[in-house]
């Protein structure tokens, strides 16, 4: 019987020190963006908790914090399509400007779901920051304000991104061995 190998991390992607000097530009251009009218950062767990830190501490206004929890693909690489609410919000986003935080785009479908899901709680303003968006895999068509970097479609994990609970930790955005 063979054995089952775990997979491991591979070729980084984007280093530490890239996505410090990108996440800083984002903060600039968000504090620019929202002078007067500071955000709501709608985190969508797990995966943004990394981003959501680092980039309110690049934004020079009063913003505040929520959090939402969605489920994700579980230990599996592939997107579903299904999204479920695990955590809703805890505040009323009437009249809020609302930027949601997103952790990766790949088909599109969380996010869409998610906006549906925002839109019609009657915000000020609904606009988005994803951090990684996976180029040529999005299904449908989403307005993405704000876009960390673009990614060849391949499955990464880092800053957030996990494989079966595992890697969120690392400071940087990496492949994954062995898991494909
Ligand atoms: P979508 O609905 O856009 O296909 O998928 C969005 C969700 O899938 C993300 O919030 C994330 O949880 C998960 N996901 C998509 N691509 C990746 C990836 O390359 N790595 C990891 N770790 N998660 C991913």
């Amino acid at each position: 019987m063979g054995q089952v190998m775990e997979p491991t991390v591979g070729d980084v992607v984007i280093t530490a020190d890239q996505i410090a000097a990108r996440v800083a530009e984002l903060g600039a251009e968000i504090t620019h963006d929202y002078a007067g009218r500071p955000p709501l950062l709608v985190g969508v767990l797990k995966g943004a908790f990394v981003l959501m830190a680092d980039l309110a501490r690049e934004i020079a206004l009063p913003v505040t914090f929520d959090f939402m929890a969605v489920a994700s693909y579980g230990a599996a690489t592939a997107s579903s399509g299904v999204v479920r609410i695990l955590k809703d919000l805890d505040v009323d986003l009437e009249g809020r400007h609302v930027l949601v935080v997103e952790d990766i785009v790949d088909s599109g479908l969380t996010l869409h779901y998610l906006l549906r899901n925002l839109s019609v709680r009657g915000p000020a303003s609904l606009e988005v920051c994803a951090f990684l968006v996976k180029d040529g895999q999005q299904r449908i068509e989403l307005p993405v304000n704000y876009v960390g970097f673009h990614i060849p479609p391949r499955f990464v994990v880092g800053y957030g991104l996990d494989h079966a609970g595992r890697f969120r930790h690392l400071p940087y955005i990496a492949h994954l061995d062995g898991a494909e």
